[in-house]
């Protein structure tokens, strides 16, 4: 069965034109899905009854089950099945004034950082543009409240996945789709170069928030924890940054997981600021106390130390945050969703 989401309004169109229905029938379905979150046909009620039959015979809606739902205090945890059997995690985070959705790009992940419970499995394979807008689908249906906020910071590297996360961004963000804001998706990547410089010349996903985890503040250490750096060097890498075209408004976030004696010092902090204290109108770093998993050996480090670290940047003129919001279970690392997969009953 074909699976609606897996069409942008053009495509469905022309689809509708093969199948030998008028196009604009092709408008009206899109709109209950996403502006109605509507996944039955039979409630389609603007389509002639013989319409609603044949679409509902020939299209489907769902590309994942629903298999479980674990609510925490201030985050819920989707889990997810995929047709072939794989298990896809997406998170709501319910912030002060707003609901943020984490998803999921692929299944497992071939970036290998170290710290990271994804990376073992390898990678499984990329999800499709279905299955990463049907995790955003499934979960508003269940939410009272409207989702505003996406992020790309589940399971996978999403710039590896490069054509359909591509896909499913124009799905949120278009007029005739889920019709998110540009500003409120966020693409989080291990600093694929090659990617980012594709996505700097394409201009329906260089508008959208970009997150990059540096994670260390020299290479060696930086090639240590992620060994995509050995290709994608750090110092490549904040170069195409530098030259990313961002709105000159906002700047990009550097990712920094702090993990307790590894990459927490003052000596290593003043080494990062010394890196971004030149390009400080580009970027802000986002420290993030590392999410200990019990099969990896390392740990978060004391919030005292946390701050330590922020004050040396801060000193170097460097904005910087601490992410120690309700979310902080899930905004590990991109990957370290997975660590809680324990939960999953089956
Ligand atoms: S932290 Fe992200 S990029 Fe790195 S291995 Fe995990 S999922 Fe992949």
């Amino acid at each position: 069965m074909e699976l609606l989401t897996s069409y942008t309004l053009p495509e469905l169109r022309k689809r509708f034109e093969e199948l030998g229905f008028e196009t604009y029938r092709a408008n009206q379905v899109l709109r209950w899905l996403y502006k109605r979150f509507e996944d039955d046909f039979q409630r389609m009620t603007d389509l002639p009854k013989e319409h609603r039959q044949a679409f509902g015979e020939r299209f489907g809606v769902r590309a994942l089950e629903l298999l479980q739902k674990v609510p925490a205090e201030d985050s819920t945890k989707y889990v997810f099945k995929t047709r072939d059997g794989h298990l896809v995690e997406t998170v709501l985070i319910r912030e002060r004034d707003h609901l943020t959705l984490c998803v999921s790009s692929q299944i497992g992940c071939a970036v290998g950082c170290k710290f990271c419970a994804t990376a073992k499995d390898g990678l499984l394979r990329n999800l499709t543009p279905a299955e990463i807008v049907d995790q955003y689908l499934q979960v508003q249906r269940n939410t009272p409240q409207r989702i505003r906020n996406l992020v790309f910071m589940g399971m996978g590297e999403p710039l590896a996945n490069y054509e359909a996360v591509r896909k499913a961004v124009e799905i949120f963000v278009s007029p005739w789709g889920i019709e998110l804001s540009k500003r409120r998706v966020s693409i989080s990547t291990s600093g694929l170069i090659a990617q980012l410089r594709r996505m700097a010349q394409d201009p329906l996903m260089r508008e959208l928030n970009l997150a990059v985890s540096i994670n260390a503040p020299d290479q060696s250490l930086r090639e240590a924890l992620m060994p995509i750096s050995k290709t994608n060097s750090l110092q490549d890498l904040l170069q195409v940054l530098v030259d990313f075209p961002y709105p000159s408004d906002r700047r990009i976030m550097l990712e920094y997981v702090l993990i307790k004696g590894v990459n927490d010092s003052k000596a290593q902090a003043q080494e990062l600021s010394r890196l971004i204290a030149p390009h400080r109108r580009k970027f802000k770093v986002n420290l993030i106390p590392y999410n200990p998993d019990p099969a990896l050996p390392y740990e978060r480090p004391s919030l005292e130390r946390v701050y330590a670290f922020q004050e040396v940047l801060r000193s170097h003129g460097v904005s910087t945050f601490v992410r120690l919001s309700k979310g902080v279970e899930v905004f590990g690392a991109c990957g370290q969703l997975r660590s809680k997969r324990a939960l999953v009953v089956k």
